[in-house]
C-alpha cells in the first residue's frame, strides 16, 4: 500500500434515479473510490442493469460491476444492506461506500453491524494519509469539522456513508476500462426477509427535479406564508427543485420530504435560493455543500445573510416577481 492509496478494492453501492440510471452522487462516489485505491473499484448495482448504466460506471472509474437480483425489493434498506454484506464477502474490499441519504445511512449502519465492522456517516471528505483512511465530516450543525481515522481492512470492512457534496463525477484520466459484470448471490437475513413492499408511489414533492440531485434549489421558508405559487414562479423557470424549512413542512404547506436541514435532506446544489428563510443552524447544516447562496428575507439581521453570497432585504412578495421578470428579460 502506498502512503496515499489503498491497494485493496473499494466497494461502492450505486444509488439509482427513478428511471434506473445511476444518480450523479453515485457516479461521484465511484470517482471518490477511484482516488482512494490503486486496486479495483467495484460498483454494486441492485436490480436490473442496462448497457447505459455499465458505460456510465466505467466512465467514472469502476473496474468491476457486481449485480444483485433482489426480486424488486431493493428499496428496502435491510435488503440492500444484505446485498452490501454479500458483496463485501465476495470481494473483500478495504472499505464500502454508500450515499448519505436516509436510506444510505440505514444501509451503512445495518451492514456494519452485520459485518461486525466500523461505520461512519455523512462523511464529506475521504482520503488516504500515511496509509490510513481519514474521514472528515461536519458536526454540531455544521459548526465544526472533525476528522477520524477508520481502519480500512479487508477482513473487517468499514461501511461509510458519504455526503452528496463530497465529489463531482470525473472520468478517469486513462479513459474507461472494460467493466466485467458478475452476479452476486444475496442470502437475506430473517429481518430483511420479513419486510414486504406492498405499494410504491412517487410523492408530489418529487414531481419536479429530485431535491438531493438538483443543481438548483429554491427553498420555501416561513416568510413565504405558504404561497407555493410564488415559490414555483421562480423555481419553474430555473428548473429548480423546491425545498422547505421545517416550519414550512410543519405548517403543511409542502410535503415533509421537501425538508432541508439537520432532520431533513442534506443538499449540495450549485445554486440555493432561500425565500423567507431566517437561516437557523438546524436548516443551514443541510446546505453546507451548496455553491452560491442567495437569500431573500425582510430581516437584515437574519443569520442567513452571514452565509449568503447574494442577499436581498425585502418582502418576498415584492422581490420574487422582480427576480422572475429580470430572468425573463435576460433570457430574451
Ligand atoms: C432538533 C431540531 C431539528 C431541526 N431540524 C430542522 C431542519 O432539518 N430543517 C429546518 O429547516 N429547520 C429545522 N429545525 C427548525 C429550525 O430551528 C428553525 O426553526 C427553522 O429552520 C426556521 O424556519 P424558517 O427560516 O422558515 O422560519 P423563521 O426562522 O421564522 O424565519 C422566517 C424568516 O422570514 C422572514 N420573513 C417573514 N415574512 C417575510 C416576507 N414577507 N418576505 C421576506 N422575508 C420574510 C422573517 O423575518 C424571518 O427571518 C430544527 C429544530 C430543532 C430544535
Amino acid at each position: 500500500m502506498s502512503d496515499n492509496m489503498l491497494d485493496a478494492p473499494v466497494l461502492v453501492l450505486v444509488d439509482r434515479a427513478p428511471g434506473g440510471a445511476p444518480t450523479s452522487a453515485a457516479l461521484g462516489l465511484v470517482s471518490i473510490a477511484r482516488g482512494l485505491t490503486s486496486g479495483d473499484v467495484v460498483a454494486l448495482v441492485v436490480g436490473d442493469v442496462d448497457a447505459d448504466t455499465i458505460a456510465a460506471l466505467a466512465a467514472v472509474g469502476a473496474s468491476r460491476l457486481l449485480t444483485a437480483d433482489l426480486g424488486g425489493r431493493e428499496t428496502v434498506a435491510a435488503v440492500a444492506a444484505d446485498a452490501v454484506v454479500a458483496a463485501v464477502k465476495s470481494v473483500s474490499p478495504a472499505v464500502a461506500l454508500v450515499g448519505s441519504d436516509y436510506r444510505g445511512k440505514e444501509i451503512a449502519g445495518r451492514a456494519a453491524v452485520l459485518l461486525g465492522s466500523a461505520c461512519a456517516s455523512d462523511v464529506g471528505d475521504l482520503r488516504v494519509v500515511g496509509g490510513e483512511l481519514h474521514a472528515s465530516k461536519l458536526v454540531l450543525s455544521g459548526t465544526w469539522s472533525t476528522t477520524m481515522t477508520v481502519s480500512a481492512q479487508a477482513d473487517s470492512t468499514p461501511v461509510i456513508s458519504v455526503h452528496p457534496s463530497a465529489a463531482e463525477p470525473v472520468p478517469p484520466a486513462t479513459g474507461a476500462e472494460e467493466l466485467p459484470v458478475e452476479a452476486v448471490d444475496v442470502p437475506l437475513t430473517a429481518e430483511a426477509a420479513a419486510v414486504k413492499v406492498v405499494s410504491r408511489e412517487l410523492a408530489d414533492a418529487a414531481a419536479g427535479p429530485d431535491l438531493s440531485e438538483a443543481q438548483r434549489v429554491v427553498v420555501m421558508g416561513r416568510g413565504t406564508d405558504g404561497d407555493l405559487d410564488l415559490v414555483h414562479s421562480l423555481a419553474d423557470p430555473l428548473q429548480a427543485a423546491i425545498g422547505a424549512t421545517r416550519v414550512a413542512c410543519d405548517e403543511g404547506w409542502i410535503e415533509r420530504s421537501a425538508q432541508v436541514g439537520q432532520t431533513g435532506a442534506s443538499i449540495a446544489p450549485r445554486l440555493y435560493i432561500g425565500l423567507g428563510v431566517s437561516g437557523a443552524v438546524h436548516h443551514t447544516s443541510g446546505i453546507q455543500g451548496a455553491g452560491t447562496i442567495v437569500a431573500v428575507c425582510d430581516d437584515s439581521e437574519a443569520p442567513i445573510f452571514e452565509m449568503a453570497d447574494y442577499g436581498v432585504v425585502g418582502d418576498v412578495a415584492e422581490v420574487v416577481p422582480q427576480l422572475v421578470e429580470e430572468l425573463e428579460r435576460l433570457r430574451g
